[in-house]
């Protein structure tokens, strides 16, 4: 049926990554396999072993060339995984277990491989043994493969997508978003999400266009149906108008107007009309080109959070391959400052390798950032030496994630002096006098910023997190995305205090959460005290732009009003009046 001919359905959701594009869906479903079960006849138990064995076959191949394609891009080592995998599918004891399971059962072939596997997940599962745990995630990647073969799916990987597809799926994790390609995806939309789950935060680093939190888009959509994302406004249109389509054609080109605009003035000075200067830095995950960071206008970068690389490989890099990319970056962008986060895995970025338990029941609260580091020194002080020997090619500044109060910190600081002593004995190079900051995302933090400000150079204040933890609002939970609130008052006043404390110790105080990227918080936060903003690369020419139509003093008026005000309306409508009072002039897409 010709797209015109199919009711037109607009759906709203979270604008998550600006862009507007049209294009075929492709439907990407991750829910569990439903499992089918029926009879087989005695005679029919050949055929469904016949299915079996050509399975595995198949399954052989899809991981050996898979395995063959790592091997080729990172390295024999990276692949070894799936050498493990193969031999799952080698499994003896295994193969005849689901032989007998046919006969004696007299059921079809996929269920009885599903209730070997399970069995066989379920005893593993209880062993508290690292070797039993990495067998038991093969062996759960592999069975999911076979019965995807058994049941007739077409393998699938990211990177084998044709050109020009719109990604409709329930969610993304932010491993598979790190593995999209902008010159393959066209956008992505999805059921769940937030603005600030990290697989929104990638595709804004990677630029491309997203809307999440639409609740039902999968059951509505089918693959090849052709849908319009305006990932500005937060919308989805279901078989587009010509109409529509013509409008969108002019709303984008009124878009990339106003991207040439603040991009003139990208490489001017971050200041304010009254020549106050703010230093304006990039969020990056690792995967932008440096010479894109500062063709958008950044002194440096603020947040590398370098989990992304990790995430992207599927695998834990030691400390050459880290140095490598960290040296890039420092040497790229030197004299600008590279402020390295040290590893944020786990929350919603886990799902990979076995130090992570499985279904923590509360991922966000639970084994993640510094607290993983800390238990795993080894890893940590695989990155901790990378980054320092990285420090020695241009300016380097190390941030710990996570900090929930002093002992913390100075666990952390330990660790790091340890790393340093091991550079040392090896005689390697790294800069002594190298800074250190302190994430401030936890209440705890912010509460005893007094005491952190004692041992760092300098905080962060990781809004993303805060926000979450001081509302109670889990970031990534599109059903309650209403009421994760950076305009809350009480989150308004702790930045404050934050800012306080740390100038009251004499170090200066950034902001590297998503408020610091949008136009509505940026005069605030200045106002507020913030030193710096760290902000998504492509948000930043926008900001710069606001940022160098206000007085300073203007912004300190608007936070010394918003800070007296009890409700977040109030606050949200003040702020609203203040970005259309300064950029509505060219601004014609705010309302
Ligand atoms: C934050 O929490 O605000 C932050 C910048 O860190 P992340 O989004 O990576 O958790
Ligand atoms: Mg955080």
């Amino acid at each position: 049926m010709p797209t015109s001919e199919k009711e037109e359905i607009v759906l709203r959701g979270i604008a998550a990554s600006p862009g507007v594009v049209h294009g075929p869906a492709f439907l990407f479903l991750q829910k569990e396999l439903e499992i089918p079960s029926y009879e087989v006849s005695q005679e029919n138990q050949g055929y469904e072993l016949a299915r079996f064995e050509q399975a595995i076959l198949e399954t052989r191949m899809q991981i050996s060339a898979i395995r063959n394609e790592i091997a080729e891009e990172l390295g024999d080592e990276e692949a070894q995984i799936f050498d493990a995998h193969l031999l799952v599918l080698d499994d003896k004891a295994l193969l005849e277990e689901t032989v007998l399971e046919v006969q004696n059962s007299g059921l079809n072939i996929e269920y009885c491989v599903h209730q070997v596997i399970t069995r066989y997940l379920e005893a593993f599962s209880s062993i508290d043994d690292d070797y039993i745990k990495e067998r038991v995630t093969d062996i759960r990647d592999v069975s999911r493969r076979l019965l995807r073969n058994l049941m007739g799916y077409a393998d699938f990987s990211f990177k084998k997508l044709a050109q020009g597809r719109i990604i409709v799926s329930e969610d993304l994790t932010p491993s598979e978003t790190a593995c999209l390609d902008k010159g393959t995806v066209l956008a992505f939309v999805t059921d769940e999400g937030s603005r600030t789950s990290h697989t929104t935060i990638m595709a804004r680093s990677i630029e491309v266009p997203a809307v999440v939190g639409l609740h039902d888009i999968t059951q509505r959509v089918h693959s090849d149906d052709t849908i319009l994302v305006d990932g500005y406004e937060g919308l989805v249109i279901l078989n587009p108008t010509d109409e529509r389509l013509h409008r969108y054609g002019q709303i984008k080109l009124e878009r990339e107007h106003l991207q040439q605009i603040f991009q003139r003035e990208a490489s001017l000075p971050a200041e304010t009309i009254d020549g106050h200067s703010i230093v304006l830095m990039s969020n990056i995950e690792g995967n932008e080109p440096p010479d894109q960071i500062t063709r958008y206008g950044a002194q440096g970068v603020g947040l590398f959070r370098t989990e992304s690389i990790f995430l992207r490989d599927q695998s834990f890099p030691g400390e050459e391959a880290q140095f490598k990319v960290y040296r890039h970056y420092v040497e790229e962008l030197s004299p600008q400052p590279v402020i390295i986060r040290t590893l944020d895995l786990g929350g919603d970025k886990s799902g990979f390798g076995d130090y992570f338990p499985d279904n923590e029941s509360n991922p966000f609260m639970g084994f993640r950032a510094i607290r993983f580091c800390l238990k795993h020194t080894d890893v940590f002080k695989d990155q901790l030496r990378a980054i320092l020997r990285s420090s020695s090619y241009g300016k380097v500044k190390i941030m710990f994630p996570m900090i929930s109060g002093l002992p913390e910190l100075l666990a952390a600081l330990g660790v790091l002096e340890e790393a340093k002593q091991e550079l040392l004995s090896r005689g390697q190079a790294f800069d002594p006098h190298i800074r250190i900051g302190s994430m401030i995302e936890i209440p705890s933090a912010a509460y005893t910023a007094d005491l952190l400000a004692e041992h760092c150079h300098f905080f962060s204040i990781g809004t993303n997190d805060l926000i979450q933890y001081m509302l109670a609002v889990d970031r990534v939970n599109d059903r309650i995305a209403h009421l994760y609130e950076p305009n809350h008052p009480a989150v308004i006043r702790m930045i404050k205090a934050v800012i306080d404390a740390g100038h009251k110790k004499g170090i200066p105080v950034g902001i590297c959460g998503e408020m610091a990227g949008d136009p509505l918080y940026a005069p605030l936060l200045i106002g507020l005290g913030a030193d710096d903003l760290s902000i998504a690369p492509v948000c930043l020419p926008e900001i710069k732009y606001l940022l160098r139509k206000v007085h300073k003093s203007e912004a300190e008026q608007l936070a010394a009003k918003v800070i007296e005000f009890g409700d977040s309306k109030t606050i949200f409508e003040t702020l609203r009046k203040f970005y259309l009072d300064h950029v509505n002039q060219v601004n014609p897409n705010v309302s």
